[in-house]
């Protein structure tokens, strides 16, 4: 497949000759559908000016194929690109009756980076290109402002000097201090001397010195003469666009981003507009709805009197738009819409306009030239999760955009955003983590760090929010973690038992956090050089697997969450797959339900030994574990029947009338051995045996590789007693709440199956005890069906087979994942981050269904097993199931359900509506 996609592009590419597109004078050469081309805002530029005919500064851009064809030839350009963009220079040219580098009537021009993926301030931009010694007596003698054009020129050495001759030139500054921090220095120095704090306060004459003084610096520092040649100018500053695309800020935004490195970017070279030529110019920046909230007002920010870059540094405090765009430090400040009103109106217009033709919020960037608007760009803009489902909600509501778009715009990160409760983003921004583990379970948590589960309980207790720090969790913390508002460990993958739990709870979590150095004797922590003790503050932010220092400022859990239901409902109308949870309590199971479950598509067993009033049945399954022969197994079996059909019973009936699939048991022996001297007295007293017997039993358990080990279905076939005992608990349930009028379809799965025989001899065994409970119960029908997880390789392999015996498969791809990489779920913090370094693995293949490996066994599996039984019900119950890119892939091969856990089901329902909603309308555009 990748070998398809590569010569397609390379096709591609050699059919398009045209390297320089022109847009202004309401004509372009592109359009906003060029974006691979002329990249995100070259396409918009040409929209805005060629079928909108709005009022952009006339200008052209150089393609991205000239970005590749620069960095695949050693840095140097096509044969004929000189001679086209002289060519559209002339057009410029033409159009603002300027001329580049004439003495009399000189143009200037900016020169813009633009990608086809928005990357914003990572790469380069320079402006004024084209004032030299010989053009400013000119640009004077047109403005009238001697002091403005000696600005422009000290801002065109600043930004030339760093970016052209320093950075794109590969020089390293010495002592670290680049030409850029100099000349800074250099000018905030005058200012201090004149005593002013704006550089529009600095006089014509101190700033043609400074100029002066300015071109003597670089040529010091830099060892080169400024150029004083408008042409050289520009090509150094095409080339320094070009290099910027892979320059390390560049290159790690793509990385982060996931945003291809051979794109490239386009060169956008315009006509220079100025804002700050007095009080009738101004620049700024506006979104066509508040980007914060998604309010549907005209929302932003403009300075009189500045450039661009004075907005974005952040000297001088913008003023508001009109009265939607004002906040406390602004209020103050008179609105556009009072200072220059005809203005405003236009941009209200042109806004509007803008809307309606993208139908979508967008970013845009002006200036006013002595009372002229100019448009400088137009994309869509960015916006938070709460933003982001209000615009789509109205937009649909104003019939802007369909309800398949709609449902496209809130990213299931965003949605996410608007589920827990997170790190105050402002705060998170103005500190460095002081360590970094695994993201296992998001949001964020704040509070004071206990090492034990009791000290975690009893913090909560007094309300306090506690931080449970650990080496790794086992089933005897579930209390402290339940307690915990976050937990920590030191050990652990995505999929390791902590991260399950608290992901199931939607609990902060981050695990293998190897940097930790853990004392739990002493209760203290080192971490990024500081040693924490138990009640120190921490902050995690589960959602990247980062540890803060202190107590950070936290938002609510769904904080501007009014629409979510409306928009969840609205998925569900375009969804086709059924979303089910991961759920192994009664409560779990009515909060799924409340997060818009449809059934459960895994129970585990085993779960109901951890949590709450889990003392008498963990003892018990203890027993079971340790015992020494068959009678004492049969004893604890049977003293474990009354718990487990309880817990079945109510787990059903809070799920009724959806499905309930309860996988027999699964259970890690090892991690159910305790480890408390005393619980190990009390459980050797209970079986009536000495600590000796014990600690033999207990040793025979031990295995070198548990994962692999005496586990799922292997421990049915060794003691088929334990099959039956969960059977009968999960028939006589079922019976039970039959007779209450509950509908109870109980679905049996079998968990780590290999061999299509295993289904054989354990559906014997399952049938036989359906009979029994059935004549018992007297109840008239109960319809149950018995189907496998498919989770080893074998069994993926085998489908057709395996498909024979079961009424479904359900993919636990946790344990596919495993078996399939041969990495242990439990031990990947120690490599599987350096394989994400070097680039071995896009993606941790726990988090992110390896669609290529892993993925090619499911498609595999699915298609053998619908053949063998067309109507197979296929669902998947691995932590994957909760991945929007997984769920994608899961709704492309015919899945019937997916399952999650309850915190992630509204993303699942997201993620599966969106999957829908592409293909509705990759069709209705064929
Ligand atoms: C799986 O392996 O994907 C699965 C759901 O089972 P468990 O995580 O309990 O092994
Ligand atoms: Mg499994």
């Amino acid at each position: 497949m990748a070998k398809k996609t590569v010569k397609k592009t390379a096709k591609k590419a050699a059919k398009t000759n045209k390297m320089v597109y022109a847009f202004g004078g309401g004509k372009a050469d592109g359009n906003g559908k060029m974006k691979e081309l002329l990249g995100g805002k070259g396409a918009n530029l040409a929209e805005m000016a060629g079928q909108l005919k709005l009022p952009v500064p006339p200008g052209f851009t150089i393609t991205t194929e000239v970005c590749t064809h620069y960095w695949n030839n050693k840095k140097t350009y096509p044969k004929t690109l000189k001679a086209d963009v002289e060519a559209n220079l002339k057009k410029v040219e033409k159009l603002t009756k300027k001329e580049f580098g004439s003495e009399k009537n000189p143009l200037l021009v900016s020169v813009r980076s633009g990608a086809r993926a928005s990357m914003p301030g990572m790469m380069e931009t320079i402006l004024n290109i084209g004032l030299t010694e010989k053009t400013i007596p000119g640009m004077i003698a047109k403005t009238q402002d001697e002091r403005f054009v000696y600005d422009a020129y000290r801002r065109l050495i600043m930004m030339y000097s760093d970016v052209v001759m320093e950075k794109a030139a590969g020089i390293e500054p010495k002592d670290g201090e680049g030409i850029r921090k100099i000349l800074d220095g250099m000018l905030g120095e005058l200012k201090k001397k004149l005593g002013v704090t704006d550089d529009t306060q600095i006089p014509a004459e101190e700033l043609k010195k400074l100029c002066v003084e300015f071109k003597k610096t670089v040529k010091k520092v830099l060892g080169k003469e400024f150029p004083d040649e408008p042409t050289e100018q520009l090509w150094g500053a095409i080339g320094a666009v070009f290099a910027s695309w892979n320059g390390k800020r560049a290159i790690a935004y793509r990385n982060i981003e996931n945003i291809p490195h051979d794109w490239g970017t386009a060169v956008n070279v315009q006509t220079m507009v100025f804002g700050n030529m007095g009080e009738t110019s101004a620049t700024g920046v506006a979104f066509t709805r508040n980007p914060g909230n998604g309010d549907s007002h005209f929302y932003g920010e403009y300075l009189i009197n500045a450039q661009g870059e004075d907005v974005v540094a952040g000297i001088r405090t913008p003023s508001p738009m009109n009265k939607w765009s004002s906040n406390a430090h602004s209020a103050h400040l008179p609105t556009l819409e009072k200072t220059m009103p005809k203005v405003y109106k236009e941009l209200d217009a042109i806004q509007k306009r803008l809307e309606k033709h993208f139908h979508d919020m967008l970013d845009i960037e002006f200036t006013i030239e002595h009372g002229t608007l100019w448009m400088l760009q137009c994309r869509v803009g960015k916006r938070n999760g709460t933003a982001a489902v209000q615009m789509a909600l109205d937009m649909l509501k104003e019939r802007l955009i369909n309800k398949e778009t709609a449902v496209l715009r809130v990213t299931p990160h965003q949605l996410g955003e608007l589920l827990l409760p997170a790190i105050d983003p402002k705060a998170e921004a103005a500190v460095k983590p002081v360590a970094k583990g695994l993201p296992a379970g998001p949001g964020g948590a704040s509070g004071k760090i206990v090492f034990n589960s009791d000290d975690a309980i009893k913090l909560q207790a007094a309300g306090e929010n506690a931080i449970l720090i650990r080496e790794e969790t086992n089933p005897e913390d579930i209390e402290g973690m339940r307690a915990a508002a976050g937990i920590l460990t030191q050990r652990g993958g995505m999929t390791s038992h902590a991260a399950l739990v608290a992901r199931g709870w939607g609990k902060c979590c981050i695990v293998g956090c190897s940097e930790l150095e853990l004392n739990p004797a002493k209760k203290t922590v080192t971490m990024g050089g500081k040693t924490y003790k138990e009640g120190d503050f921490l902050t995690l932010n589960g959602t990247k697997g980062w540890v803060y220092d202190g107590a950070l400022k936290m938002l609510e859990a769904g904080e501007g969450n009014k629409n979510l239901a409306a928009f969840l409902k609205l998925a569900d109308s375009i969804r086709t797959m059924k979303v089910r949870a991961n759920a192994d309590t009664p409560e779990d199971a009515a909060n799924a339900r409340k997060f818009g479950a449809e059934g459960i598509g895994l129970f585990r067993i085993e779960h109901m030994f951890y949590g709450k009033n889990s003392d008498a049945p963990l003892f018990i399954l203890r027993k079971m574990i340790l015992a020494g022969n068959e009678i004492e197994r049969q004893a604890a079996v049977n003293e474990l029947f009354p718990y487990m059909k309880k817990s079945i019973k109510e787990t059903i009936k809070a799920m009724a009338p959806y499905s309930v699939t309860i996988r027999l048991m699964d259970p890690p022996l090892h991690e159910f051995v305790p480890t408390l001297h005393a619980k190990q007295l009390e459980l050797a007293k209970a079986l009536g045996i000495d600590m000796k017997t014990f600690q033999d039993r207990a040793a025979g358990l031990h295995e070198v590789n548990p994962m692999m080990g005496h586990r799922g279905i292997r421990l049915g076939v060794t003691y088929p007693e334990i099959t039956e005992m969960q059977s009968r608990a999960i028939f006589e349930a079922a019976a039970e709440l039959i007779k209450e009028g509950i509908k109870a379809v109980p679905e049996v799965m079998i968990p780590l199956t290999c061999d299509v025989n295993e289904i054989v001899k354990q559906k014997a065994i399952i049938r036989r005890v359906y009979e029994e409970v059935v004549a018992k119960t007297k109840v008239k029908k109960m319809n149950f069906s018995v189907g496998t997880m498919i989770e080893i390789p074998r069994a993926a392999v085998l489908a057709y087979e395996v498909a024979g015996e079961a009424d479904f498969f359900s993919f636990g791809t946790n344990d596919l994942t495993q078996m399939t990489f041969g990495f242990s779920r439990d031990d990947i913090g120690s490599f599987l981050p350096e394989y994400l370094k070097q680039g071995i693995l896009q993606a941790d293949p726990f988090q992110t269904l390896d669609q290529r490996g892993v993925g090619m066994l499911i498609e595999h599996a699915v298609a053998e097993g619908r053949e063998a039984k067309p109507n197979l019900k296929i669902g998947i119950c691995g932590e994957h199931g909760g991945d929007p890119e997984s769920v994608e892939f899961c709704h492309r091969e015919g899945f019937t359900y997916v399952s999650c856990s309850a915190f992630r089901v509204p993303i699942a329902r997201l993620a599966a509506a969106q999957a829908a909603a592409k293909e509705a309308l990759a069709k209705k555009s064929k």
